[in-house]
C-alpha cells in the first residue's frame, strides 16, 4: 500500500466529490456535486441504487419548506431510497459489501419520553433522512446509522426496497383506521399512499373500495388496482352512496395534498365513522366544520411516520401479496432529478410514482 492510499482513510484527507441532486429553494434544484459522506463509527457506507420522489419532496419544491422543516441553505433531499452496503463499512455488523438494503429514514432519539413510550415516530428529536437540514439520498452515496438498516431478502430489487418507506407509510393509516372486514373505505386521493392503502385495504377485509381523485388518469390507475368505485370528488361519492344505510364511508383515508382534503374527508364519512388524515396539506393549514365534525361524532385521527412497520412490510412485498412497483410509472437517472420534479409538480405524463436512479447514464 502506497502512502497515498493511506491518507485516503485519515480524516484529514480531502473530502471526495459526488453527484447529487441539490436544491436551495422553492422551485430550485439541480444535479452537481457535494462531498461524498464520510461513515461515522456506527454507520453504514450505502450505495444508493433507488430513490422515488415522494409528496413531500414536492412541498419543499412548490413551497421550500414543511411547516418548521426550511430549505434554507443547498440541500440534498431524498428518504425513499435503497441501495448496497459500500466499501467495507458494514463489514463489523455482518453486512457484506453489495447486500441489498433498505433504509428507515426516521432516526428516533431513542432516550426521550416517547421513545421509551414505544412510539418513536412521534419523537421531537427525530432526525429524519432528506428533510432539511439533513441531507438525503438523492445521491451517490448516503452514510446512515446501522439501527436503520434493513438487509433485503433475495429476489428484491432497489427499487422494491426504496418503496417499502412509502409502503409503511400506508400500512401505519391503515393500522390506525382498525379496518373491520366488510367495512366501506373511502379513500382521497389516487396518489402513492392513497394507491397503497387501496392496495392494501383490498387484502384487509373492505367490502366497498372508493377512491376518490380529480385527475382521471390516477383514477384509472385506482380502477386498475382494485377500487370497486372511482370518483371525481365527494359530492359524487355521497350521490352513489344515498342508498346505503350508512351513506358515507365507514372510514376515510384523506391521502391528498389540498388544504380542502381533511373537510372533504369529514364530508365523505358516515355518522359515527373514522377519518385518518395522512397527507401533507398545502401551506400547512386545514380547516374543519366544527358542528359538522362534532354533530356526526367523529373520530379523526392524524399519522404520523409509522414506527416498526418495515419487517412487515418486507413480508407483504416477499409473499408477493403486494406488488409495490404496480404505481411506478418512470424511471429516470439522478441526472434528470429537476424533470422529475417538474413532471410530477404537473401532473405531466400520467406520472404517480418517479424512480431516480444514479447509477443509470
Ligand atoms: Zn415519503
Ligand atoms: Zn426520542
Amino acid at each position: 500500500m502506497t502512502t497515498q492510499d493511506l491518507s485516503a482513510d485519515l480524516p484529514s484527507a480531502p473530502p471526495q466529490p459526488m453527484a447529487a441532486a441539490i436544491m436551495r429553494g422553492a422551485h430550485h434544484i439541480e444535479y452537481g456535486q457535494i462531498d461524498k459522506p464520510r461513515p461515522k463509527p456506527g454507520e453504514v457506507l450505502i450505495q444508493v441504487q433507488a430513490n422515488s420522489v415522494c409528496g413531500s419532496d414536492l412541498h419543499y419544491w412548490h413551497e421550500g419548506k414543511i411547516g418548521s422543516a426550511v430549505v434554507s441553505a443547498a440541500f440534498t433531499p431524498g428518504h425513499e431510497f435503497a441501495g448496497v452496503v459500500a466499501e467495507g463499512s458494514g463489514a463489523d455488523y455482518g453486512l457484506a459489501d453489495g447486500t441489498l438494503v433498505a433504509v428507515d429514514p426516521a432516526q428516533p432519539c431513542g432516550h426521550c419520553f416517547w421513545c421509551h413510550e414505544g412510539n418513536p415516530h412521534l419523537c421531537p428529536n427525530m432526525i429524519f433522512v432528506g428533510a432539511p437540514p439533513h441531507p438525503g439520498a438523492m445521491a451517490e452515496y448516503i452514510s446512515v446509522p446501522l439501527s436503520t438498516v434493513y438487509a433485503m431478502p433475495q429476489g428484491f430489487t432497489a427499487t422494491q426496497a426504496a418503496l417499502l418507506e412509502p409502503l409503511g407509510v400506508a400500512m401505519h393509516a391503515l393500522d390506525l383506521a382498525k379496518l373491520r372486514p366488510g367495512s366501506h373505505l373511502a379513500i382521497l386521493g389516487a396518489g402513492t399512499i392513497g394507491l397503497y392503502v387501496l392496495m392494501l385495504a383490498r387484502i384487509s377485509g373492505a367490502l366497498r373500495l372508493a377512491v376518490i381523485d380529480p385527475l382521471e388518469y390516477r383514477r384509472e390507475k385506482a380502477r386498475e388496482l382494485g377500487a370497486t368505485a372511482v370518483f371525481a370528488d365527494v359530492p359524487s361519492y355521497l350521490a352513489s352512496v344515498n342508498d346505503t344505510p350508512t351513506r358515507g364511508a365507514d372510514v376515510v383515508i384523506e391521502a391528498t395534498t389540498s388544504p380542502l382534503g381533511p373537510r372533504h374527508a369529514t364530508e365523505a364519512v358516515r355518522i359515527g365513522g373514522k377519518v385518518v388524515l395522512v397527507g401533507i396539506p398545502d401551506g400547512d393549514e386545514f380547516t374543519l366544520t366544527g358542528s359538522q365534525v362534532r354533530r356526526k361524532g367523529l373520530t379523526i385521527k392524524l399519522s404520523r411516520r409509522m414506527g416498526d412497520i418495515y419487517p412487515r412490510a418486507i413480508e407483504y412485498v416477499r409473499s408477493g401479496r403486494i406488488d409495490v412497483n404496480a404505481i411506478v410509472t418512470h424511471t429516470l437517472p439522478l441526472s434528470q432529478v429537476r424533470q422529475a420534479f417538474e413532471m410530477l409538480a404537473d401532473y405531466r405524463d400520467q406520472a404517480i410514482k418517479v424512480v431516480l436512479e444514479p447509477q443509470l447514464p
